[in-house]
């Protein structure tokens, strides 16, 4: 469908996209459904963090009639190749015997989705993680098998470790003291949510993991339901933060179920926040920022401490939107 006319016609063709429960929630009440028409907006994209580069990069594809999965891939690839962005990609902080490894995934309007862990000497993990899913029998690949993986698909080997994430390894060494640092920077691990102009949706989501963590350690980033959900028919959700907590919680997953039951995009990030809250008592010591978007263009997002924001880019324009949060200070 031309995009122009989508947006145009935003109120039938929005209607005619919608699936599941959005639709049937509002079938009995037209000024609900004339409410949350309104605002629908396609295409268009959230992403964790304030990252302008890779939503303007994500958006750029979508005007161009791309699809949500190319939008998602190539945006987040902004980052990945960013060497200032130490939480993604080249550039990442190593883990604690000084190992850039990376964890991606990636997942479209179809539920199709490919992932890979501890991936070392890729630069784009994410890329890796759709081949996965396109070429392969599988969903998730790990450590050498990720990167020989990568390898043979022509992916080039590269040293991911730079000279900054280097010597600021050699001083973490003098102490060796793990203390996740909550914010660690203003753009941390992407998550990407986009919906195109046909009103599909596709997420990705890619990082170099918890700075000095545990040689093999995986968090939440790359397991499809914990880092990042998507289903068509309702909307999507990804997460940054401690990715333990959020692999304990289920945490995109559970939001996408939440806003299945009818919750908003804001009320199942708040939801899920909450979850994790209840089953952890030192929560103040971590930070969790989740953002979602549902069929109808509306997106939330909700964290522990303030300091996460998300960047949106709609026909409406390019905005970092600051995440209420759970405790003030
Ligand atoms: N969620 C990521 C992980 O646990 C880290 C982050 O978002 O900063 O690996």
């Amino acid at each position: 469908m031309d995009r122009r006319k989508f947006i145009k016609n935003g109120g039938l063709g929005g209607a005619a996209l919608m699936g599941g429960a959005w639709a049937s929630s509002c079938k009995d009440d037209p000024q609900e459904m004339e409410n949350k028409t309104k605002s629908l907006s396609a295409p268009m994209v959230i992403a964790t963090w304030d990252v302008p580069n890779a939503t303007a990069k994500a958006y750029e594809v979508l005007e161009g009639e791309g699809s949500a999965l190319d939008a998602v891939e190539q945006g987040v690839m902004v980052e990945e190749a960013d060497v200032n962005n130490q939480s993604v990609g080249k550039g990442g902080r190593p883990d604690r015997d000084g190992h850039v490894t990376l964890d991606a995934c990636i997942m479209d309007k179809d539920s199709r989705c490919g992932a890979v862990v501890y991936l070392k000497d890729v630069v784009h993990a994410v890329s890796v993680a759709r081949k996965v899913m396109e070429e392969t029998p599988h969903v998730l690949l790990a450590g050498e098998g990720a990167r020989k993986f990568a390898l043979e698909m022509g992916f080039p080997e590269e040293n991911l470790l730079t000279e900054k994430s280097r010597q600021e390894w050699l001083e973490w060494k003098k102490t060796s003291k793990y203390e996740p640092v909550i914010n660690i920077e203003n753009h941390d691990t992407i998550g990407m949510l986009a919906i195109d102009s046909n009103g599909d949706i596709a997420g990705a989501c890619t990082t170099s993991g918890m700075a000095y963590k545990m040689a093999g350690r995986v968090g939440d980033s790359p397991i499809i339901g914990a880092g990042l959900f998507v289903d068509n028919e309702i909307g999507g959700a990804t997460a940054t933060g401690m990715g333990e907590e959020v692999v304990r919680t289920v945490g995109s997953f559970l939001i996408v179920e939440l806003m299945r039951q009818g919750k908003s995009p804001q009320e199942a990030c708040e939801e899920g926040v909450r979850r994790i809250i209840a089953k952890k008592e030192n929560y103040r010591d971590i930070q969790i920022g989740f953002i979602a978007v549902n069929k109808a263009g509306e997106t939330g997002a909700y964290c522990i401490h303030p300091g996460f924001s998300y960047r949106k880019f709609s026909e409406r324009g390019h905005e970092n939107i600051p995440a209420p949060s759970y405790l003030q200070s």
